[in-house]
């Protein structure tokens, strides 16, 4: 029996290499020229620095299966269900895949920055974001683009997460321990830099991520300062002046900075909503897919014989992403075998 798996990242390339270690075959598309999805964004990982190439690669070997047909370059724009179970998915190619079970692993989108106006992202050129920021770090060098090396640096937590102006409630879960890891990064290449981090709340619910945050205070010297970013703009230095309401003091704060670093959240895919409304699959208000059960149906869907996979329903980080991904080809499986389909 085949199986369309819709999004070449983490989840849907783990879920495609199980599913074809259990004798199905897979049609296997990622609308990028590559798979690893946003993992290729990345230098290190959090919370052990394991380097992100290292992981796309481990993905791109298990891919390397007969039962496995990749579709890179190549998007998928629809799916259609002609009767219970048999489902054709339009490919932007204009060739249709049949299936008899569709997995969406359709990912997330990095929020854009330029939308907080307020922040200057795109005017001011020392206002980067998290995603450029590991760009630095692949390149080995966190010159600035006027050329120097920042001495003040300051991570902006929050950007595009749990802000009602921009209609965006959720948490995105995993800025706060990137910045952590990025804050680290950075000291080892600037130790005599000082570097803050301005945040509403520290979220650190995953394996050693409390640890690490521990150790950014105590052994980096990285300092923590509880509030919200009011306004930034530029002094005739070229730096970055920011406002602050420190809300631990309750006092206002203006700092100048060299590097000021945007933790930009998570957002649904662009295609998400488009595929999951062509099988009337609904949707969370943010547009993350919502699945069948909050608690006992994750991987499933409002519509028999779609499943999920990993952050095209809520934020996740990679370990969960896998393990969802694991969880998903089990439950397709079990779809596949059941009663309705022998
Ligand atoms: C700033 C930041 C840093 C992070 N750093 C870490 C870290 O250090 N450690 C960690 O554990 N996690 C990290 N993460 C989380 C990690 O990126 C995710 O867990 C992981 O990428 C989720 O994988 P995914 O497959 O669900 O989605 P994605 O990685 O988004 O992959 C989805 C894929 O689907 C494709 N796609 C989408 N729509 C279509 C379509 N219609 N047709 C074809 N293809 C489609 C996309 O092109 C993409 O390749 C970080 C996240 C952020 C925001
Ligand atoms: S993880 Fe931290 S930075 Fe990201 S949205 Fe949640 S609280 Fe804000």
């Amino acid at each position: 029996m085949n199986i369309v798996i819709i999004g070449g990242g983490p989840a849907g390339s783990e879920a495609a290499y199980r599913l074809a270690g259990e004798g199905y075959t897979v049609d296997l598309v990622e609308k990028e020229n590559s798979i690893g999805g946003n993992l290729n964004n990345w230098y290190q990982l959090f919370p052990d620095r394991k380097p992100a190439s290292e992981v796309v690669q481990g993905l791109q070997q298990h891919l390397n299966h007969p039962g496995i047909t990749l579709h890179i370059d190549t998007e998928a724009i629809g799916i259609t269900e002609s009767a219970p179970g048999k489902f054709s998915v339009k490919l932007s190619n204009n060739t249709v895949l049949h299936s008899a079970a569709v997995l969406l692993a359709t990912g997330y989108k990095l929020f854009d920055a330029g939308r907080k106006e307020e922040y200057g992202y795109g005017i001011y050129k020392r206002v980067i974001t998290s995603a450029e920021l590991e760009n630095l770090f692949t390149n080995h060098s966190l010159a600035t683009v006027y050329g120097d090396t920042p001495q003040r640096i300051g991570f902006i937590h929050c950007v595009g997460s749990r802000d009602e102006k921009i209609c965006n409630y959720h948490c995105s879960k995993l800025c706060c321990i990137t910045a952590i890891k990025q804050a680290i990064e950075v000291r080892e290449m600037l130790p005599e830099a000082e570097i803050f981090c301005f945040y509403m709340d520290m979220r650190m619910f995953g394996p050693g991520y409390e640890e690490l945050y521990r150790e950014a205070q105590e052994q980096h010297n990285i300092k923590f300062i509880r509030g919200r970013l009011s306004e930034a703009a530029e002094n005739i230095n070229g730096q970055v002046v920011i406002k602050v309401e420190d809300t631990l003091v309750g006092k206002p704060l203006r700092m100048s900075l060299d590097l000021m670093v945007l933790m930009v959240g998570m957002e649904a895919a662009a295609g998400s909503g488009t595929l999951a409304g062509s099988v009337q699959i609904p949707l969370y208000p943010n547009g993350f897919i919502r699945p069948a059960d909050p608690h006992t149906g994750t991987n499933l869907t409002a519509r028999p014989g779609i499943f999920t996979a990993g952050s095209c329903t809520s934020p996740m980080n990679l370990t969960d992403t896998l393990t969802d991904a694991r969880s998903a080809a089990w439950q397709i499986k079990k779809w596949l075998t059941g009663p309705d389909k022998q």
